[in-house]
Formats: C-alpha cells, sequence, structure tokens
C-alpha cells in the first residue's frame, strides 16, 4: 500500500517535470527559431545602413534589451566615409559608435577573445554605453575578422540577473561571429559600389552617382518647396592641351583643374565628373545670386594660375560655366524627367557661356 502511494508520487512529479521540460524546450524552441530568423536578417541585410540599424535597434527590439551599442573601429575613417558618402549622416545610427581602437573603452577590451558577461558598472561601461542609464547587466561580445578586432557588440539589460557570468555564451559567441561576417561583408559591399560610382582619373564621382542623387536632391527640394540649382562645368579649348601637350598632360591638367574647383565646393553639395572635361555640381539650399557668386569663384580658382603639365611646362586653362535651377512642385512626379530637364537647362547656359567669349558663368534661370 505504502509502495504503492510512493510510486505515484514520484509518478506525478515526473509528469511535473516532464511538462516543465517540454515547456523549457518549446521555449528553447521559439528562441532558437528568433535567434534563426534575426542572423538570416543579418545576413540578408541589404545594404551597410540596413546591416548597422539591424544590429543595434533590431537586436534591441528582437531581444527586448534596454539598450544595444555597436562600436566599430575605424582608424582611418573609412566606414564613415563610405556612410557619409553614399549620403548617410552618422547621428542616423544611433548605438553605432566609431573608434579608432577599443582599448581604454572598457577593461575588457584588454584580452577580449570571448562574450564577457557580468554587471554593468559606470566607471568602467560608461563609453560603451553612452547615454543609456538604468543598466544593471551586460553582453560584450568582440568583433573580429581573421583575429583582428573590428569592433565590439553590446547589450544591456536593466535586469540584473539577464547577463551574469553563469549564463552559457554560446548562442553569444555564435552571433558575434555571424554579426563580424557580416560587418566586414558589408563594408565590401559598400566598398565595391562606391568604386563603381567614383571616376579614377579625379576622384570625384560619377556620371552614375549624379543621376542617383539628382533624383534624391529633386525628392528632397519638392519636400521642401525649395530649388535645386545646378552648374555644368566645361573646360575651354582642352582639345588644344591635348594636341599642344599630349594626352597624359591633359590628364594632369584635368586632375588638377578638379582639384582647384573641388576647393571650392562644400560639403553639401554633390559635384560628379560628368562626361570627359565637363563637371556638374548640384547646390541644395542655395539662391540664385549666391550660386552665380560660387560659380564666379569656381571660374576664378580654375585660372587663378598656369597648371604643370608634368613635362616641364604649364599651362592656363579656363572653364564656361552654366546655371539652371528648378522648383519641383508638391505634386511633381517623373523626378527622372526633371533631372533631365535640368541638366538639359544647365547645358543650355553652358552653351551660351561658350558663346559669349567662354571664360565666364551664364545662367538659364
Ligand atoms: P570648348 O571650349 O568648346 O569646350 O572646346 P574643347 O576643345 O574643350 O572642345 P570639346 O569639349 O569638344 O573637347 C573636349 C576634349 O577633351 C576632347 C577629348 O579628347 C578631351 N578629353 C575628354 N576626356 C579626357 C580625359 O580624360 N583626358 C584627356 N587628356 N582628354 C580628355
Ligand atoms: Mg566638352
Ligand atoms: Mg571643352
Amino acid at each position: 500500500m505504502m509502495v504503492s502511494r510512493d510510486a505515484d508520487l514520484e509518478l506525478r512529479r515526473l509528469k511535473e517535470r516532464l511538462v516543465v521540460l517540454t515547456d523549457e524546450a518549446a521555449k528553447n524552441e521559439i528562441i532558437l527559431r528568433r535567434s534563426q530568423a534575426r542572423e538570416l536578417d543579418l545576413l540578408n541585410a541589404q545594404d551597410l545602413p540596413v546591416l548597422l540599424r539591424l544590429l543595434t535597434q533590431g537586436l534591441a527590439d528582437s531581444y527586448g534589451l534596454n539598450a544595444v551599442t555597436l562600436l566599430v573601429t575605424d582608424p582611418d575613417h573609412r566606414v564613415r566615409h563610405l556612410l557619409m558618402g553614399s549620403g548617410h549622416s552618422l547621428e542616423a545610427f544611433a548605438g553605432v559608435h566609431f573608434v579608432d581602437s577599443l582599448t581604454g573603452m572598457a577593461p575588457q577590451f584588454g584580452s577580449f577573445h570571448k562574450p564577457w558577461l557580468g554587471p554593468y558598472l559606470g566607471a568602467d561601461h560608461q563609453l560603451v554605453f553612452p547615454s543609456v542609464q538604468n543598466l544593471r547587466s551586460i553582453a560584450l561580445m568582440p568583433l573580429r575578422r581573421q583575429e583582428r578586432p573590428v569592433g565590439s557588440l553590446n547589450f544591456g539589460s536593466s535586469d540584473p540577473a539577464r547577463f551574469t557570468r553563469h549564463h552559457a555564451t554560446d548562442f553569444l559567441n555564435h552571433l558575434a561571429t555571424i554579426a563580424s561576417f557580416c560587418l566586414e561583408n558589408g563594408v565590401n559591399r559598400a566598398l565595391l559600389v562606391r568604386s563603381g560610382v567614383t571616376d579614377v582619373l579625379t576622384g570625384w564621382h560619377n556620371r552614375r552617382y549624379l543621376q542617383a542623387r539628382l533624383q534624391e536632391e529633386l525628392a528632397r527640394a519638392r519636400r521642401d518647396a525649395s530649388a535645386l540649382i545646378c552648374l555644368l562645368l566645361d573646360v575651354d579649348h582642352f582639345k588644344k592641351v591635348n594636341d599642344t601637350y599630349g594626352h597624359l598632360a591633359g590628364d594632369n591638367v584635368l586632375k588638377e583643374i578638379a582639384a582647384r574647383v573641388n576647393d571650392e565646393v562644400r560639403e553639401s553639395d554633390v559635384a560628379a565628373r560628368f562626361g570627359g572635361e565637363e563637371f556638374a555640381i548640384l547646390l541644395p539650399d542655395s539662391g540664385l545670386d549666391s550660386a552665380r557668386r560660387f560659380a564666379e569663384r569656381v571660374r576664378a580658382a580654375v585660372s587663378a594660375s598656369p597648371i604643370d603639365t608634368g613635362s616641364d611646362s604649364a599651362v592656363t586653362v579656363t572653364v564656361s560655366i552654366g546655371i539652371a535651377s528648378i522648383r519641383p512642385t508638391a505634386d511633381a512626379e517623373d523626378l527622372k524627367s526633371l533631372g533631365e530637364q535640368l541638366l538639359a537647362e544647365a547645358d543650355v547656359a553652358l552653351y551660351r557661356a561658350k558663346a559669349e567669349g567662354r571664360d565666364r558663368v551664364a545662367h538659364n534661370c
């Protein structure tokens, strides 16, 4: 009789344990599936900006974390230039911080080969989670590529029990490996895309880039009800430079012209080598008067002093500049045609500057 009661009890206990275990397995299954979905998202990120957002806000949302930051080691500012070059403002990536090196950012980064889980200490971890309050536990994950540290992915929670040294780190290790791979891949892809929109001779953007940015700037002008101004610049009698000094000398002169123009161009302007010895500059947020003054400055800068041809001779060159302006209406839809119209009008103005004697600015507004 007693034996049977004990057996009953034991059976019930086992059944309860089985329910708990099944429940836990189901929960683990959900976590695993969610993690796999997150990892697939990271691997499928279409470009670097999307990836950076997935790695920060995306992971914070998925895992219900109070903070996720990403430290990216970028000593030569390469990644920052890639983002800025494709029209992104660095402030748009909350939680992403670019650093020269991880050293000094947190004591754990001294020898940082696997995820570190433990309590948040303001004195130690403030630089890793700037402007985040109320963190109690954190996980710091090294991002490495070929043994090189490329950054750190950092999770923060207000729950002191969320990350402790007793937790297994396999999952975080796995995530960090995927994140490292995606980051490197994203940067490489962005470099590749940029090389497709960069002119090799001058280092300026090329026509393809200008066409893409033209649409963006027109969309912005439509939204802000502002005008977009376009300058087309063509070197005067450039054939003669080639004919007199040779093609290589022509290249040198062209490079120096591009550099002189570039010195006048602001960060917010969009400048591109439009064709052989033609350059285009888009001026957002600019009035016609200031655009004209800008064009005069550019014109004067090019002819200010003779340019070395690279073969013991120097030549003074001049440029002609055409200016056009467009103000997209709120209901404008075909931005591609508007862009073509703007360029065509700038070209008409340029033609007039040539016809009126070159080395001058003409506008068609
Ligand atoms: P205009 O004042 O009417 O513009 O006279 P131009 O001689 O500049 O005439 P045009 O614009 O028709 O000629 C441009 C010349 O620039 C022809 C082309 O061979 C040369 N050119 C275009 N791209 C390059 C380049 O990358 N390097 C060199 N060296 N020459 C180039
Ligand atoms: Mg030309
Ligand atoms: Mg020319």
